[in-house]
Formats: C-alpha cells, sequence, structure tokens
C-alpha cells in the first residue's frame, strides 16, 4: 500500500502531540524534526521538505496556535493544509476544448504507463464526460506497443488509429487528426514513443508531434515507485514540453509515496489522475486533500 510508511510515521507523531493541552516551542520543534526525517524516508524532495517544514513551523509557532485551548490538533490541521497544498490544493481537471477535437499527448519513460493510462482516460472521458475518443498508436520503436494499443482499445472498444511501424509518428499524427475530424470522433488520445532515458532525438520527435497536433492537454506519465527519478523526469519533461498535467501511476504499489509529494511542488504542473490498478478502470482523479488525509490517517 503507498504511503505506508509514511503514513505510519507521520501518524505516530501527530498522536504524540494530538492531546497535549499545551504545547511548547521545544514540542513543535521535536515533531518537525521526526515530520522531516519520516519525509526524506519516503523519498520526498530535500528542497521541498526544507520548504514544508519551515511553512509549517511558522504557522503552527503563531501566537493563535500556541495560545488555542487544542493546540496539538491546530498543530495537525496545519501539517494537513500544508500537505494538500503541497500537492496543488484543489482537483485540476483535465483540459477539454470547447472545439474538438480535444486533443491528449501522453508522454513518459518506457514502462511508465502511458499506454495502459491512455486506455484509461479513454473509458474515463467516454463514461464521464460522454466524448468518442480515438487512440493514436504513435509509438512505433517498441515493437509490442502497437499491438498491446490494439488490445486496450478493444478491451474499452475504442478505436485505434495505427499505421504500422514504417511510417514516422509525425505522419501518424497528421493522419489521425485528420481522420478523427472526418469521422467526428471528438477526444484524439496520441500514445507517444518512451524510452528508458530522456534522449535529445525523442525530445525532438515529441516536440514534432507537439506542433503538429497542438494538444490542449499534454499528459506525463510517471511511475510513482521510482520515488526520486520520477521528479527528475518529470523536471525534464517539463523543460522540454510544458507539460500541463502528471498522472501518478502505480499507487496502489507499495511507494514510499515521495513522487507524490514532490512533483507538483517542482515542476508547478498539477497531478491530475492517480493510477491505482493495471485494469482500465483503476484511474482516479487526484484529490491532494484526500490524499493528505490518507497519509495522516
Ligand atoms: P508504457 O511503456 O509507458 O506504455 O507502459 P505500459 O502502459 O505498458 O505499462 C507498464 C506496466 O505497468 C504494465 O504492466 C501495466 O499493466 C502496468 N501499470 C500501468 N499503470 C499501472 C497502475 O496504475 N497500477 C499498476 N499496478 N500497474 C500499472
Amino acid at each position: 500500500m503507498a504511503f505506508e510508511g509514511l503514513g505510519e510515521r507521520l501518524q505516530a507523531t501527530m498522536d504524540r502531540i494530538k492531546s497535549k493541552g499545551k504545547v511548547s516551542e521545544t514540542d513543535i520543534k521535536v515533531m518537525m524534526r521526526e515530520v522531516r526525517l519520516a519525509l526524506l524516508e519516503a523519498d520526498v524532495n530535500f528542497k521541498v521538505v526544507k520548504q514544508f517544514i519551515n511553512q509549517v513551523k511558522e504557522r503552527a509557532l503563531g501566537s493563535d496556535v500556541m495560545q488555542s485551548l487544542t493546540p496539538g490538533q491546530q498543530v495537525i490541521k496545519i501539517v494537513k493544509e500544508e500537505l494538500t497544498e503541497l500537492m496543488g490544493g484543489d482537483n485540476q481537471k483535465i483540459n477539454l476544448s470547447q472545439k474538438p477535437p480535444t486533443v491528449i499527448m501522453m508522454v513518459g519513460l518506457q514502462g511508465a504507463g502511458k499506454t495502459t493510462t491512455a486506455g484509461k482516460l479513454a473509458l474515463h472521458l467516454r463514461k464521464n464526460f460522454n466524448k468518442k475518443p480515438m487512440l493514436v498508436a504513435g509509438d512505433i520503436y517498441r515493437p509490442a506497443a502497437i499491438d498491446q494499443l490494439e488490445t486496450v482499445g478493444k478491451q474499452i472498444d475504442v478505436p485505434v488509429f495505427a499505421l504500422g511501424d514504417q511510417v514516422k509518428p509525425q505522419q501518424i499524427v497528421t493522419e489521425a487528426m485528420a481522420h478523427a475530424k472526418a469521422e467526428h470522433l471528438d477526444t484524439v488520445i496520441i500514445d507517444t514513443a518512451g524510452r528508458l532515458h530522456i534522449d535529445e532525438a525523442l525530445m525532438d520527435e515529441l516536440k514534432d508531434i507537439k506542433e503538429i497536433a497542438s494538444p490542449d492537454e499534454i499528459m506525463l506519465v510517471v511511475d510513482s515507485m521510482t520515488g526520486q527519478d520520477a521528479v527528475n523526469v518529470a523536471e525534464s519533461f517539463n523543460d522540454l514540453l510544458d507539460i500541463t498535467g502528471v498522472t501518478l501511476t502505480k499507487l496502489d504499489g507499495d511507494t514510499r509515496g515521495g513522487a507524490a509529494l514532490s512533483i507538483r511542488s517542482v515542476t508547478e504542473k498539477p497531478i491530475k489522475f492517480a493510477g491505482m490498478s493495471e485494469k482500465m478502470d483503476g484511474l482516479e482523479t487526484f484529490h491532494p486533500d484526500r490524499m493528505a488525509q490518507r497519509i495522516l490517517g
């Protein structure tokens, strides 16, 4: 279960302070030291941790908290509010265009969950927004990628636009856009190639596709299990492509949660969805407040 270690540590710390009728400055400092360690252990980016701790400390040491009747609970409330804020505050919705088709470009490293998430998103948009999506097979390098997308399409009964692996992705996307318009499909979800690492050729290709398709949403898919690496990946993709949203996958696994807590503040781009299983219905809207609640128990 995600956040297990972090959750347990924070809960223990919170329990200690919760019932205190009087909280001293030393209590707060001790508590914040434990929170800091718990966050670092959960692989949260150290700059993010520092900023977070300072923010909480500043508020917690304010006289209105220290002199209130339930200072322990006030401090816990502050930690929760700041955790929520750290993850982006309110949920940010997926960008849908007023002028169809809405174009969503999926990007991310190989294995992050792009193809799976493309299918999940198609299902989500059809179910909840009554959209008519089409999936585009833009990854011509990984031999099984096109087949995988076609399997996903069949599973959820969504058409897949594919031209095989001998046509350049730029051309596939150009033709896919024309096809969607001709068929009155109002949502185009483009699966793109991923590599094991970020490389220039891939980024050039992704920039071309961005130019051709003018996506309303550039959705970066990152694997929450990769911790600090996920944050570095997000930073690089954001620098090069100016992403508009993030989907964090594999939050059903035993990730320590550092990525979820760092990505927003490092990239300033919202986490919009969380992947909670391998299945097509395993996509959840990401709510920072619910996530904070889950971490704090
Ligand atoms: P891609 O290379 O980025 O297209 O990644 P895939 O979509 O092929 O996903 C890689 C693996 O991760 C597959 O085995 C997926 O079933 C799995 N996967 C993707 N998202 C999730 C998720 O949210 N939870 C779990 N448990 N597995 C996932």
